[in-house]
């Protein structure tokens, strides 16, 4: 299996990226937080649970999340891969992903991390909150938490993945097929 963990701040890009990507390898798509949104969508009880946590840009528990992508595997049993966007977003999250997938006996093949300039992300995610209606999106205080959380309690998974040699940088600025080349090319070469 080609297992992809797609890393990086928000507003690095990762879901437009995953999109091609999927297409590119045949690899089912897994966004916690196109999950999150949907179950918020239907207003489940894990949707509301997890609501507060999102308007104010801070982590929805580890418990939660790995429980939605345990679903989402097992809801896939025939996939050739995976792509893991917005998640594992902590290092309980990454330690349980490896749990998950080796009862499955496979594992992250690569973690792809991108890497965009605070300015620039800012910048992607105040013109994304105009058009998605995202309310994360549209309030400063609110993507500037995200960036701070990112760095407190998401960057560490790159230590993580670091440790096991699985960590490749992409640089995530220019357009979006540039990404897109330096993506496959990163992936082409394992
Ligand atoms: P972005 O990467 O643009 O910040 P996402 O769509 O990935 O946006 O996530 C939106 C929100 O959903 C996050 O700010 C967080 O509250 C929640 N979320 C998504 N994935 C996770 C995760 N793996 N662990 C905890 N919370 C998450």
């Amino acid at each position: 299996m080609l297992n992809i963990v797609l890393f990086g701040p928000p507003g690095a890009g990762k879901g437009t990226q995953a999109v091609k990507l999927i297409d590119q390898y045949k690899l089912v798509h897994l966004s916690t937080g196109d999950i999150l949104r949907s179950e918020l969508a239907a207003e489940t009880k894990l949707g509301l649970k997890a609501k507060r946590y999102m308007d104010r840009g801070e982590l929805v528990p580890d418990e939660v999340v790995i429980g939605m992508i345990e679903t989402k595997l097992d809801q896939n049993p025939d996939a050739k891969g995976f792509i893991f966007d917005g998640f594992p977003r902590t290092q309980a999250q990454a330690r349980a992903l490896d749990n998950l997938l080796s009862g499955k006996n496979t594992a992250i093949t690569t973690m792809l991390a991108l890497e965009v300039e605070k300015q620039e992300l800012i910048q992607r995610l105040m013109g994304r909150g105009k058009v998605s209606g995202r309310a994360d999106d549209q309030d400063i205080s609110v993507i500037e938490n995200r960036i701070t959380v990112y760095n407190r309690e998401t960057s560490p998974v790159i230590d993580y993945y670091e440790g096991q040699g699985k960590f490749k940088a992409v640089n995530g600025m220019g357009s979006i097929e540039e990404i897109f080349d330096r993506l496959c090319s990163a992936i082409d070469s394992i």
